[in-house]
């Protein structure tokens, strides 16, 4: 049994929809993460493919799509919400900790619009996958718990293909477009409730909506370098999908880099590069912007709150500059040396001679990444003032995965996936989630994709 207790259901008329998960006709288990269950305080034998399904919702789940709002590619859409996806309450973990259970790709829900509210296979085992490599190098973000096939077809502009609902994990699903929801239909008591709650929630140290603000910015600051410092390429940073808990939200277009340049873009929709790497951070404070817009009418005087808004935002660059530094310099294993410079050098190498990102530093600290450059002698060279910094092996160890969850990996696993092979997506999870380790039986994983293997384009189409 699980003991649910519903704190959002329990928010005023408007927040949410209350709907059923719609059931499937043959469900069955494809992956269940036995360590995060652990980690919840769940028990097992409670995860049942029927509740993971959506085909029977648990006593005391109180299953509801939230409503929001948000900016997709800088675009205001004054209506989202969980088109594809229920809430089905939040559990509170032994340590305390509360957490939202989600079932994505559960049906149709009155914010659907056109859409089908599923999801297909590919989609789960791909966040499936990311997510769990997130949480394996410590970036905040939501979780994977479970996926199972639904024995549906979906139909997207690929075809049919097997339907699939992934059990999500998150502190809350609370967004900037939740924020904006409500502002945009001025309804202040509402942005306050929400203020209050999501104080409560995840920040309860914040005295108000100015304090609730700076603990965002501060912490999609340190969120947004840990992408950076991956080579992570989140794809579809619209306000909808950046958490105000400072988790990592919305697997979409999502991918890892193999080549390194800072220009670059996966979504096959992303054709101005909006979201390219480089440019997540900017795209950061544009969101925190939208969300300061929302907090403004709560914060007394209008033009001293904007004011003290727009200095809260502006302090994302140096806490991000900060955690940038901080994060590049563990992967160098140069903690607190001022190693900017050194840093920029590495990387503008590394662009001009098209060199992995993960592969170069990994390769650091075992020799081997000389091997990813082409013209060795302008690596060898900056790797002499590197040395004279004296690195921390161990510091490094623990801040380059050796194995990421590469594109052209996922997508075959994927592939075997849809043909009733879970073997390449178990031994892919296990390297991911096991990222640091020098493990022989998964070197293969470790290799970069060839000129054939190479993914540079994925798709919404979830
Ligand atoms: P996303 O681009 O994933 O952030 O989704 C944007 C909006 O589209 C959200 O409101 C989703 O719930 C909704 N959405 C995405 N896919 C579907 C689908 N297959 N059916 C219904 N709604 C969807
Ligand atoms: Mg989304
Ligand atoms: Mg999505």
């Amino acid at each position: 049994m699980i003991r649910f207790d519903n704190s959002y259901a329990r928010m005023p008329e408007g927040f949410f929809a209350r709907v059923d998960p719609t059931p499937v006709t043959a469900p069955r288990l494809l992956a269940l993460n036995g360590p995060l269950a652990d980690r919840l305080g769940l028990d097992r034998d409670a995860l049942t493919v029927g509740m993971l399904s959506g085909n029977s919702v648990p006593e005391g789940a109180a299953p509801l799509a939230q409503a929001y709002a948000g900016h997709q590619f800088g675009g205001f859409v004054p209506q989202l919400g969980d088109g594809r996806a229920v809430l089905l309450g939040e559990v509170t973990a032994p340590d305390g900790a509360r957490f939202d259970i989600q079932l994505k790709g559960s049906g149709p829900t009155p914010f659907s619009r056109r859409g089908d509210g599923r999801a297909w296979m590919g989609p789960v085992l791909r966040e499936y996958l990311v997510s769990e490599f997130m949480a394996a190098m410590d970036v905040p973000t939501t979780r994977a718990l479970a996926a199972v096939a639904t024995g549906d077809e979906v139909w997207r502009e690929q075809g049919g293909l097997p339907g699939a609902v992934l059990t999500r994990v998150a502190a809350s699903h609370i967004r900037v477009g939740t924020f904006q929801f409500f502002a945009v239909r001025d309804r202040k008591g509402d942005l306050a409730a929400l203020t209050d709650h999501v104080i409560a929630r995840h920040y309860p140290q914040a005295d108000g909506p100015l304090a609730l603000l700076d603990q965002v910015v501060a912490a999609q600051a340190e969120t947004i370098a840990q992408w950076m410092a991956l080579g992570f390429i989140h794809g579809v940073m619209n306000t909808d999908n950046m958490a105000i808990s400072g988790e990592t939200i919305d697997y979409g277009p999502c991918a890892f880099m193999d080549v390194y340049h800072p220009d670059t873009v996966f979504s096959s929709i992303d054709r101005q590069g909006r979201y390219a790497w480089a440019n997540q951070p900017n795209i950061a404070v544009w969101n925190l912007a939208q969300f300061a817009t929302c907090l403004i009418p709560l914060m007394g005087e209008e033009e001293a709150a904007v004011e003290a808004a727009t200095h809260a935002v502006h302090r994302f660059a140096p806490l991000y500059q900060a955690a940038w530094l901080r994060r590049f310099g563990a992967k160098l294993g140069i903690e607190g040396a001022p190693n900017q410079a050194l840093i920029e050098r590495l990387l503008s190498l590394m662009a001009t001679q098209r060199a992995d990102f993960t592969r170069v530093f990994a390769g650091l600290s075992d020799g081997t990444a000389r091997d990813e450059f082409i013209e060795r002698d302008a690596f060898d060279a900056w790797a002499r003032d590197w040395q004279a910094l004296s690195p921390d092996r161990a510091v490094m160890a623990q801040a380059n995965p050796r194995r990421i969850p590469r594109n052209h990996r996922v997508e075959e696993a994927i592939v075997a996936a849809v043909a009733g092979d879970m073997a390449p997506f178990e031994r892919l999870f296990a390297a991911v989630t096991h990222p640091r380790d020098l493990h022989e039986d998964w070197a293969d994983l470790a290799h970069a994709p060839t000129t054939g293997q190479a993914v540079l384009q994925t798709f919404c189409g979830t």
